[in-house]
């Protein structure tokens, strides 16, 4: 069976890092028609807009895409492509698991843990508006509906993987209505999941704790900008930008990205690490039940990290990206 996925290249590193993943994906032995659309800044002149509407469409149609990233340009009045196709699908939640593969250079040890973001409102709701010439406001906008639907999906996940704890993560005694509304929510979603441990942390001592001690996290569920930034951080902590992988899940539709942005500083260069990209065509595989391409796709890269011989620039080595990826398919 052959399956029919949308493949968006993006900006910057994306076309480099994309090609990468496809390869390696195409060399797995899986099935993929591969259906191109692009994105971004390339297509405003042509389309008017950094989303036409044939993206979403190719993604409605086929509900599963392998995205890079896409670059929305600053101060032209577009609303940011990856906002504009996370609410428009409804792919309400965003996840990252961040985990320490052997051989990559870093600080830590064992981290396994996985950031549940919520994807769809938070201040990324995108309302503002300027108070005269004195003040501007943002709103946040947290709802009861999607602070539920993301808690569920944060002890699905944990359930489904077997994992122990989920924490939700919030500023809950600073935003009482809000960020209260959002733990409330994950305090009586978590009374229906008694088989998982459940606690809360405030966002402030949660960066200093994953900071110290990852390893002692395993779930980690919240709203969207904290997720946004959280993300970052814990990248940094297992490697770096270039390792770590995401999915942006809604129902019965998926688009899988990597966590980094187009790296314009080191774009057109193909020296980018397509380690993410090709982790989160991994986690695409798992979506679409290919357990076993996935797993085969997963232990290569680890072994190829794990040698550490062939790697790119950011993680001490010297290959180019297409020779990581070549690499990656000899040990598959
Ligand atoms: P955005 O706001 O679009 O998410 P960002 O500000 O998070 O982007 P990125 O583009 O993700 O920034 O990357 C920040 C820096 O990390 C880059 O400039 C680059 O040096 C490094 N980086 C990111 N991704 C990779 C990668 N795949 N391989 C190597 N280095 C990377």
């Amino acid at each position: 069976m052959a399956y029919n996925i949308t493949l968006i290249p993006g900006d910057g590193i994306g076309p480099e890092v994309m090609e990468a993943a496809k390869m390696v994906i195409d060399a797995s032995g899986v099935k993929i028609n591969w259906e191109v659309a692009e994105a971004g800044a390339k297509v405003i002149d042509e389309y008017g807009t950094p989303l036409p509407d044939y993206v979403i469409d190719s993604i409605k149609k086929n509900r599963v895409a392998l995205k890079g990233p896409v670059t929305t340009p600053v101060g032209k009045g577009f609303r940011s492509v990856n906002v504009g196709l996370r609410q428009s699908l409804d792919l309400y939640a965003n996840v990252r698991p961040v985990k320490t593969y052997s051989g990559v250079p870093c600080r830590y040890e064992n981290v396994d843990l996985i950031i549940v973001r919520e994807n769809t409102e938070g201040l990324y709701a995108g309302i503002e508006h300027n108070v005269g010439d004195v003040a501007a406001e943002s709103i946040k906008v947290i709802t009861k509906k999607a602070s539920d639907r993301i808690a569920e999906f944060a002890f699905n996940i944990a359930e489904k993987q077997g994992r122990k704890k989920v924490t939700a993560v919030h500023k809950a005694n600073i935003m009482k209505l809000s960020d209260g509304l959002f733990l409330n929510c994950s305090r009586k979603v978590a009374e229906k999941h008694k088989d998982i441990q459940f606690n809360d942390m405030i966002v402030d001592a949660m960066s200093m704790r994953l900071v110290q001690n990852p390893q002692n996290y395993d779930v980690l569920v919240m709203p969207n900008l904290y997720g946004d930034i959280l993300s970052d951080m814990a990248s940094g902590l297992v490697g770096g930008l270039g390792v770590v992988p995401g999915a942006n899940i809604g129902e019965d539709i998926a688009v899988f990205e990597a966590v980094h942005g187009s790296a314009p500083d080191i774009a057109g260069k193909n020296i980018a690490n397509p380690t993410a990209a090709i982790l989160s065509g991994v986690m695409m595989l798992k979506y679409l039940e290919e357990y076993e391409v996935a797993k085969k796709i997963d232990d290569a890269v680890a072994k190829v990290l794990k040698k550490g011989e062939i790697v790119t620039t950011d993680l001490g080595g010297t290959a180019k990206t297409m020779e990581f990826a070549q690499e990656v398919i000899n040990n598959l």
